[in-house]
C-alpha cells in the first residue's frame, strides 16, 4: 500500500520533468476529431490504437525503468483521446480522463482552497450542486450562488472569492453566461476560473481560448454520443495545475477504463456529423413547440427569442442540442407527455444520437427553481418528422 503510494508520488515528479506540451496540428477541429490520436502511418500498421488490458508494465533495473510503472499511473489506451481532447480545446497539453465526469468534477473542487469561497451558478448540474453542497456543509469552503445569466451579479459575488465556475449554457434551464466578460474579469481578480463545457462541447465553444483556467467536461454526453459509457475529463494549460489533478487522480483512483476510452475516441470521431444534425433538429423542434398551445415555455438559445440568444449568437459557434420546454401546468402533465411518447425515450442524460426526455424536477436534488413541468429534451439525430410527429401526437393527448 505505502510503496503504490510512493510510486504514485514518485510517478507525478517524473511526469511533471517529461515535456507533455505536443504540438496541435493547424486542422480544423472537424478534421483534428478523425485524423488525431493515430498511430504513425507505417506499413501494416493498424490505423487505430489497441486497447491495453493491463494493470502493470515491464519496469525493473533503477535506469531505464519505464515511466508507466503501473496501469493506475497511466494507460497507452487513454493517450490518443487526451491527446485529442486537449488539442480540440486548444489546450497546451492533453486532457486528463476520469471515471466519470463526476470524478473529474470532484478532483476540479479540490482546487477551492481550505475555507475559501467558490462562486457557483444556480442551475449548474445537479451533481456538481449536490458535491459543493456537501462539501460545504462538511466546512471545506463557502458557496456563493449565482444566477449565472446576471453578470453584474456573477462578478460582485467574485470580490474575495477563490474559484469562479461556470457552466453555459446550464443544465436544465439553458442559461447562457457571459463567458468572455467573465473569465477576463476572473483573470483580472486573480479568481481561478473553471467551466463545465459538457453542454456545448468544444467544437461550439472553447473557454480555455477566453482565459479558462480549466475545463471540465461529462465524456458520457456528447464527446462520446453513444449513451454506453461513463467517463469525465479535465483539460488545462496550466503545467502545475494538471500536474495536481493528475496526482488527484492517481492517489485517488478514479481512472477510465482502457474499453471505455477507447470507445468514447471511437465516439468522438462523428462529433461534428452529429452536432450539426442534432443542432439542425434542434432548431426546427424549438420553433415548432413555441407554436404550439400545450406548451407553455421554450428555452433554446437558437430561438432569436430566448434570452440567451445574443450572447450565444457571439461566442458559440452553434446552439448545442438541448431544449428544455415547460408543457400543461403540472408535474403530471409532463409525465403523461413523457408517457405518450412512443419514439422518444424517457430517460435521464443526453448528448446521444437518440433523443431522451426528462421531467428534471422528479430529481430530489434538482434545485426548487427548476418547474416541476420541465422537460429537457436532448434531440437526437433521428429524421426529424419522425421526431415531430411523436412529439406531436403525445402533445394531443394532455
Ligand atoms: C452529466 C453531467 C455531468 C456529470 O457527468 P457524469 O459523467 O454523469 O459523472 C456534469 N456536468 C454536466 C453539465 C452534465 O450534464
Amino acid at each position: 500500500m505505502c510503496d503504490a503510494v510512493v510510486d504514485g508520488r514518485n510517478l507525478v515528479l517524473m511526469s511533471e520533468q517529461q515535456d507533455l506540451s505536443t504540438p496541435t496540428p493547424s486542422w480544423d477541429p472537424k478534421t483534428l476529431i478523425v485524423a488525431g490520436g493515430r498511430p504513425a502511418h507505417t506499413n501494416d500498421g493498424p490505423v487505430n490504437h489497441p486497447i491495453t488490458f493491463t494493470s502493470t508494465y515491464h519496469s525493473h533495473g533503477l535506469a531505464g525503468a519505464g515511466d508507466r510503472v503501473y496501469a493506475r499511473f497511466s494507460n497507452p489506451s487513454w493517450d490518443p483521446f487526451e491527446e485529442v481532447l486537449g488539442q480540440l480545446e486548444q489546450a497546451d497539453y492533453p486532457a486528463l480522463v476520469f471515471s466519470s465526469g463526476m470524478a473529474a468534477i470532484s478532483a476540479a473542487l479540490t482546487l477551492v482552497p481550505e475555507g475559501g469561497v467558490l462562486v457557483l451558478p444556480k442551475h449548474s448540474y445537479n451533481g456538481s450542486l449536490g458535491l459543493s453542497a456537501e462539501l460545504q456543509a462538511a466546512g471545506r469552503f463557502t458557496v456563493r450562488p449565482v444566477d449565472v445569466a446576471n453578470t453584474d451579479e456573477v462578478l460582485s459575488a467574485m470580490t474575495g472569492a477563490d474559484v469562479l465556475w461556470l457552466e453555459s449554457p446550464t443544465n436544465p434551464m439553458l442559461e447562457v453566461a457571459d463567458l468572455p466578460a467573465l473569465l477576463a474579469a476572473a483573470k483580472a481578480a486573480g479568481v481561478l476560473s473553471i467551466v463545465d463545457n459538457t453542454f456545448a462541447t468544444p467544437l461550439l465553444q472553447q473557454p480555455l481560448t477566453l482565459g479558462a483556467d480549466l475545463v471540465v467536461h461529462s465524456v458520457t454526453k456528447y464527446l462520446s454520443g453513444h449513451s454506453d459509457l461513463i467517463l469525465g475529463a479535465v483539460v488545462t494549460s496550466d503545467e502545475q495545475l494538471r500536474s495536481k489533478l493528475h496526482g488527484h487522480r492517481t492517489l485517488h483512483g478514479a481512472i477510465a477504463s482502457p474499453m471505455d476510452v477507447f470507445l468514447a475516441l471511437r465516439g468522438v470521431r462523428t462529433l461534428s456529423v452529429r452536432i450539426e444534425r442534432s443542432q439542425a433538429n434542434s432548431q426546427i423542434l424549438a420553433e415548432r413547440l413555441a407554436e404550439h398551445s400545450k406548451v407553455t415555455s421554450v428555452r433554446y438559445p437558437g430561438l432569436p427569442s430566448d434570452p440567451g440568444h445574443q450572447r450565444a449568437t457571439e461566442q458559440m459557434s452553434g446552439y448545442g442540442s438541448v431544449i428544455s420546454f415547460t408543457v400543461g401546468a403540472t408535474a403530471a402533465d409532463a409525465d403523461k407527455l413523457i408517457d405518450e411518447l412512443a419514439l422518444i425515450t424517457g430517460a435521464t442524460s443526453l448528448g446521444g444520437v437518440e433523443t431522451l426526455a426528462e421531467r428534471r424536477a422528479r430529481h430530489a436534488n434538482e434545485p426548487d427553481s427548476v418547474p416541476d413541468n420541465l422537460i429537457r429534451l436532448s434531440v437526437g439525430i433521428e429524421a426529424v418528422e419522425d421526431l415531430w410527429l411523436d412529439l406531436h401526437q403525445a402533445l394531443e393527448l394532455i
